[in-house]
């Protein structure tokens, strides 16, 4: 028998994050759960520091009005 649950998550036991799937869940735990965050803000003295590179750019495209150049 299989069971569906409706607003079911998987939520990580290290952390507050939870993921509606289990791949989800198990990328966070390989990837991001207990590491340092790996990019750094380029502006200097903003010390804003994200385990997603695309954290970073949202952060300076919003708080620094930083332009994403395509180039
Ligand atoms: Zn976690
Ligand atoms: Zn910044």
């Amino acid at each position: 028998m299989i069971l569906f649950i409706d607003n079911q998550y998987y939520s990580c036991c290290q952390c507050t994050k939870s993921y509606k799937y289990f791949s989800n869940l198990c990328r966070h735990l390989k990837l991001e759960c207990g590491k340092e965050p790996k990019f750094f803000c380029p502006i200097a003295g903003c010390g804003y520091k994200s385990k997603q590179k695309t954290s970073v750019i949202c952060h300076a495209i919003m708080k620094h009005k930083m332009v994403q150049s395509s180039k």
